[in-house]
């Protein structure tokens, strides 16, 4: 059955997110064939339509109010709202990240439809579209279908592969203007912190540190190594709670939840609630002093020794391999 399907593209910085990308490959697949149509939200976001289209998207509908510059629940339930009632699509594919944790739900309550979290996978089984999602903290996964007719669902990042970018694909980007009223939050400045280099959640490899790296220190092996292979430094809440990192760095069930092609672990027990965070990322490597450690269980390669020995040598081979 051929479906109108809406996508809530993502944009940071006057940059589109990967997991918009990754959502319009979903959307493929639940559109059966029907149109997939990306709602931008932002001042002066129109010009990223086209990237949108080279993705997958048969149009984009940029929703423009300088109210929508930063976000805020309200504002962004509201032009949801709006573009989701002007488009009338069969279903609605959001990015499961901090702004689609927020919005989804209130959305789901304002349309009155059900809604299915964090899905991990989807694909069309026996007649049905079958979404796959992990429960108690990634410890097992439920597949679920959707016996509502209309499809709301959002998607863990770095889990479903964007469609091959095709800069050949031409589409319609057009504009829609929205009333955003009686916000009850307003933004009147946004304060980042220093961090450098690639953005945690995004990136393909992640080099994470535990209370083994006994320091802030510590980490610095750790960087190292994340500067060679282009990935980003990650922590256990351990490490966070011993400061030796910033609680932005936490991975796991109350911090960030990754999904790299190569996760190293360093000094990290692996508890639950770190491989909640974790545990599907596609290659995981441990290091650990304790060859009883839980992280050996879910890691695909272990190295049992001392991190601060390990992780150089690791990085002085790997940057003899990029000479
Ligand atoms: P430890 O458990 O102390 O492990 C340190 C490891 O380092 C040990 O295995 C040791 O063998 C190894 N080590 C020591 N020195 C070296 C060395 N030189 N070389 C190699 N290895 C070495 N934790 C999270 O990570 N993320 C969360 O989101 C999170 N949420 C939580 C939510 C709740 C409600 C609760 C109760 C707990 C949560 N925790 C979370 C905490 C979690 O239970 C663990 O306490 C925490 O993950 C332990 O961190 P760690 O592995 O760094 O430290």
């Amino acid at each position: 059955m051929a479906r109108k399907v809406l996508v809530v593209g993502e944009v940071r910085d006057g940059v589109l997110r990967n997991v918009s990308f990754e959502a319009i490959a979903a959307a493929k697949t639940i559109s059966e064939g029907g149109e997939v149509v990306v709602a931008i939200l932002g001042e002066n976001v129109q010009t990223l339509g086209e990237e949108l289209i080279h993705y997958g998207a048969d149009r984009v509908v940029a929703v423009e109010n300088e109210k929508l510059a930063t976000y805020t629940t309200d504002g962004y339930s509201q032009a949801l709202l709006t573009v989701t009632q002007e488009e009338n699509p069969e279903a609605l594919v959001i990015g499961h990240t901090a702004l689609g944790k927020d919005v989804s739900p209130k959305l789901a309550a304002k349309l009155d439809k059900g809604l299915i979290s964090d899905v991990t996978a989807l694909e069309v089984a026996g007649g049905n579209l079958v979404f796959t999602r992990p429960i108690y903290s990634g410890k097992a996964f439920e597949k679920k279908i959707m016996t509502d007719d209309f499809i709301f669902i959002t998607i863990r990042p770095n889990n479903i592969t964007p469609l091959e970018k095709d800069v050949n694909r031409t589409g319609d980007v057009t504009s829609l203007s929205v009333d955003v009223k009686d916000l009850r939050t307003v933004v009147k400045e946004v304060l980042r912190k220093a961090t450098q280099g690639v953005d945690l959640s995004e990136a393909k490899v992640v080099i994470a540190g535990g209370r083994g790296v006994k320091s802030t220190e510590g980490f610095k092996p750790l960087q190292e190594l994340a500067d060679v292979l282009g990935g980003a430094v990650g922590a256990s809440r351990g490490a966070c709670d011993a400061d030796y990192c910033d609680y932005s760095l936490q991975i796991g069930q109350t911090g960030k939840v990754v999904t790299p092609d190569l996760y190293i672990a360093c000094g990290i027990s692996g508890a639950i609630q770190h491989l909640a965070g974790m545990s599907n990322s596609k290659v995981i490597v441990a290091i650990n002093k304790d060859p009883e450690a839980n992280i050996f269980k879910v890691a695909d390669y272990g190295i049992v020794g001392d991190l601060f020995e390990v992780v150089p040598l690791l990085t002085e081979e790997l940057k003899k391999l990029k000479v």
